[in-house]
């Protein structure tokens, strides 16, 4: 059985938090539980379902996808219970305004490698502009 994990985004252009110009990918199931964490959606190593209300056009398709009633309307208040939800995705699936956002997509690496590996030109070039600026470093120190 291939080895996978739980991919919480796979972001382009990083630029913060490290020299140069990366493409980060983010897993789940991080064991730290730093004060300032500003990713809490990676601690858990389980799937999760992120809820947008500002993007929900109330069309209730949620409602009839869950198989296990998370998604209700009482006294005409939309309510999700979350302790209901295994992370199945359907839901989110079939949310056509993407209110419903599953975090954790289950990849292999050659997977990761397969959309990651096609960003190295750009970052290859980034690489020797780094290169040459420590090689002139080098040369106006010696
Ligand atoms: S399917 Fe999406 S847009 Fe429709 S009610 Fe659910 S969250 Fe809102
Ligand atoms: S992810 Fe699955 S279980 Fe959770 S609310 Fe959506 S359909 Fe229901």
């Amino acid at each position: 059985m291939a080895v996978t994990g739980l991919v919480t985004s796979i972001q382009r252009f990083s630029v913060h938090d490290g020299p140069g110009i990366r493409t980060t990918v983010f897993l789940k199931g991080c064991n730290l539980r730093c004060f300032w964490c500003h990713n809490p959606e990676a601690l858990s190593p389980q799937p999760e379902l992120e809820l947008y209300l500002d993007r929900c056009i109330a069309c209730e398709e949620c409602f009839r996808q869950c198989p296990r009633g998370a998604h209700v309307r009482l006294d005409g208040e939309r309510y999700f219970y979350r302790e209901l939800c295994d992370g199945c995705g359907q839901c989110a699936e079939t949310c056509f305004a993407q209110g419903l956002v599953l975090v954790g997509r289950r990849m292999t690496p050659d997977e990761v490698m397969d959309e990651i590996v096609p960003d190295c030109a750009f970052y290859l070039c980034e690489f020797g502009r780094r290169r040459d600026a420590l090689g002139r470093r080098a040369a106006l120190a010696a």
